[in-house]
C-alpha cells in the first residue's frame, strides 16, 4: 500500500523540508501501521515559515476583523463537515477513542464559533480627557508574526483555540504540531487554505520541537509564542524566550486533586474521577491523577472504584465497543510504566491494573491497565508528578482541612474538584484551592469554551488564549490621544 508523504505549508505552497528528511507518524494501536511520512523540517524551513509570515502580516492586519473572520467562517465549516474524518483521522494517530476524538472535534468546533464571535469584540476605551478638546481613548492592535506549538494530546482542539483568534485578531502564524499527530495539524490547515487564508497567513511546519524549537521561539521576528505542552518544554521556552522579551502564553501540564468528603454522592463521585482519571487514558491536562478520600468513606468508595474500572475496556479506538484506548506513542506509554514502578518502589499498593495489556490486539500497540494505587503519601514522587497515563493514586486524609492542603501540596496548579453537600466546606475549597479552574460535584476536566482555560503555579504562565483572554493576549494597545482644538 501507498504511503503518504505529507509536506510543510508555507508561503502559500505545499513543500518539501529543505533537506528532504522525513519521519513516520504511526498507529499507537498498532505500531507497524504507518499513517504518513511527514517533513522533518530544520531551522531553514522554520525561518522561511516565519519570513512569509512576517512579511503577509503588513496586509493581515489591514483586514477588518469581519472580513478576517469570513475567511475563519468558511474553515468552520469545512471543519463540520470533516468531522467524522477528522475524528477518524485522529484515533488512528493518538488512539482516543472514536467517542472521545469526536467530542473533541466537537469542542474545537465550539471554540472557533466563540473566538470568530470574539474577533467583533477587539474593543478599545474612549477615555476623558484631563485637557480640553483632547480626545483619547486605546485601541487593540495585532502583534505581528507568533509560534504556536500544540501538543499531541487534544491535537484539534488546542490548535483551533490557539489559531482562531490569533489569526481574527490580525496575527499570522507559524504552527507546528506535535511529532505524534502531525495529521490532525495538517488537517486543519487543509481547511484554512481551502477556505481561502491569504499566502503566508498561516504556515506550517512538521519536526522535532527539540531541532526547530528554539528558532520558532527566539526569532526576532516572532512576537509571541503560544504554547500548550509539559512544565519542562514551558520553562525552558520561557527562558529562551524572555531574551528577547517575546510575549508569550504557557499551558502546561497538571497533578488535579478530585477530594471526596463524607457526605458526597459516592456513585457521582466515583464516576466522575474514574471518567476524568482514564478518558483518553489519563491523557488529559485537566485528568484526575490524585483522589483524596476522607478516612469515614475511604473503604466503601475504594470498593465502588474498582467495580467500576474493571468495566473499562482497552483495545483500539476504532472498534465502538472499547472504552479507553492505548497511549499515544512508545515514550509515552514507557513513561507511565516506568511510574508504575517508580509507585510500587515507593511502597503504594496497586488494587486494580498496573500492567502493559498482553495478548493478541495488545501486542503491537501501547495498551496499559487502568491502574490504581492505594496506600499512597503525598510526598510520593507518584503523588507529585505528572505521570499522564491511566495511574490514579488514592491518599487518605482525616479532615477537609488535611484534604485542602495535600490537594494543594504540588507545585502545579490546573484544575480541581471536590465532591461535598457542605456549601461552606465547599466554598472554602473554591477560595482556598491553588488552581486555574476549579470544581464542585463536577469532574477536574469539566470546561466551557467561553470562560479562561488555564492554570496557575508550574501550570500556566500569561494570559490564557482560551475564553475572552484569547483576544486580549493576540493583541496590545495602543492609546491615542487627538487635539481637535
Ligand atoms: P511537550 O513534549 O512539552 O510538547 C509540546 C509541543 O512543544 C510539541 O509540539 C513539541 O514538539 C514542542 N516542543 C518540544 N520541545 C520544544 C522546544 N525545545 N521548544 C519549543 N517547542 C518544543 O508536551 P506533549 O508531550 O506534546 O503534551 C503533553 C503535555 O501537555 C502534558 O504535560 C499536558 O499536561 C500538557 N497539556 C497542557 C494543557 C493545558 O491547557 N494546560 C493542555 C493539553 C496538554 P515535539 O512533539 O516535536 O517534541
Amino acid at each position: 500500500m501507498d504511503i503518504t508523504t505529507y509536506k510543510n505549508y508555507i508561503d502559500g505552497e505545499w513543500r518539501d523540508s529543505i533537506s528532504k528528511k522525513t519521519f513516520l507518524d504511526i498507529n499507537p494501536a498498532n505500531k507497524e501501521e504507518v499513517i504518513g511520512y511527514f517533513q522533518q523540517s530544520s531551522v531553514a524551513d522554520v525561518r522561511k515559515a516565519i519570513e512569509s509570515a512576517a512579511q503577509a502580516f503588513k496586509e493581515w492586519r489591514r483586514y477588518p476583523p469581519a472580513k478576517r473572520a469570513q475567511t475563519l467562517s468558511r474553515a468552520l465549516v469545512l471543519l463540520k463537515e470533516r468531522k467524522k474524518n477528522i475524528a477518524r483521522d485522529l484515533t488512528l494517530e493518538e488512539g482516543k477513542t472514536l467517542r472521545e476524538s469526536r467530542a473533541e472535534v466537537e469542542s474545537a468546533i465550539k471554540e472557533m464559533e466563540f473566538q470568530i464571535g470574539e474577533g467583533r469584540r477587539i474593543f478599545g476605551k474612549s477615555s476623558p480627557s484631563e485637557k480640553e478638546k483632547v480626545f483619547s481613548y486605546t485601541v487593540r492592535q495585532p502583534l505581528g508574526a507568533v509560534s504556536i506549538l500544540s501538543p499531541w494530546n487534544f491535537p484539534v482542539n488546542v490548535p483551533c483555540r490557539k489559531l482562531t483568534p490569533a489569526l481574527v485578531a490580525g496575527n499570522t502564524v507559524v504552527f507546528k504540531p506535535a511529532s505524534f499527530t502531525p495529521l490532525s495539524g495538517l488537517r486543519l490547515v487543509e481547511m484554512f487554505v481551502e477556505a481561502g487564508i491569504p499566502k503566508g497567513v498561516l504556515n506550517f511546519v512538521t519536526g522535532s520541537g527539540s531541532e526547530i524549537g528554539d528558532e520558532m521561539v527566539t526569532n526576532p521576528s516572532i512576537k509571541a509564542v503560544s504554547f500548550t505542552g509539559s512544565t519542562e518544554i514551558g520553562l525552558r521556552i520561557n527562558s529562551v524566550a524572555s531574551q528577547n522579551m517575546t510575549k508569550m502564553q504557557l499551558e502546561m501540564g497538571g497533578k488535579n486533586p478530585a477530594v471526596v468528603l463524607e457526605d458526597a454522592d459516592l456513585e457521582l463521585a466515583a464516576d466522575d474521577i474514574l471518567l476524568a482519571a482514564y478518558s483518553c487514558s489519563g491523557q488529559w491536562c485537566t485528568s484526575t491523577s490524585r483522589a483524596i478520600l476522607v478516612e469515614k468513606i475511604a473503604n466503601e468508595f475504594i470498593d465502588i472504584l474498582i467495580e467500576k474500572a474493571k468495566k473499562i475496556k482497552v483495545g483500539d479506538g476504532l472498534n465502538p465497543d472499547i472504552t479507553m484506548g492505548p497511549l499515544a506513542g512508545e515514550s509515552q506509554f514507557k513513561k507511565v510504566l516506568d511510574y508504575i514502578e517508580i509507585g510500587r518502589e515507593e511502597g503504594a499498593k496497586i488494587i486494580v491494573g498496573g500492567k502493559r495489556m498482553e495478548g493478541s490486539g495488545y501486542d503491537k500497540g501501547f495498551f496499559i491497565e487502568p491502574t490504581i494505587f492505594v496506600d499512597v503519601n503525598p510526598e510520593m514522587r507518584i503523588a507529585q508528578e505528572e505521570i499522564f497515563g491511566p495511574v490514579l493514586s488514592i491518599i487518605r486524609v482525616n479532615s477537609f482541612e488535611e484534604a485542602l492542603k495535600v490537594a494543594n501540596g504540588v507545585k502545579y496548579g490546573l484544575s480541581s474538584s471536590i465532591y461535598t453537600k457542605d456549601v461552606s466546606k465547599a466554598l472554602r475549597f473554591v477560595e482556598d484551592s491553588e488552581v486555574g479552574l476549579t470544581h464542585l460535584n463536577l469532574p477536574t476536566s469539566y470546561k466551557e469554551v467561553h470562560l479562561p482555560f488555564g492554570g496557575i503555579k508550574s501550570s500556566g504562565f500569561g494570559l490564557p488564549e482560551a475564553g475572552e483572554t484569547g483576544i486580549e493576549f493576540f493583541t496590545e494597545n495602543k492609546s491615542v490621544y487627538i487635539n481637535y482644538g
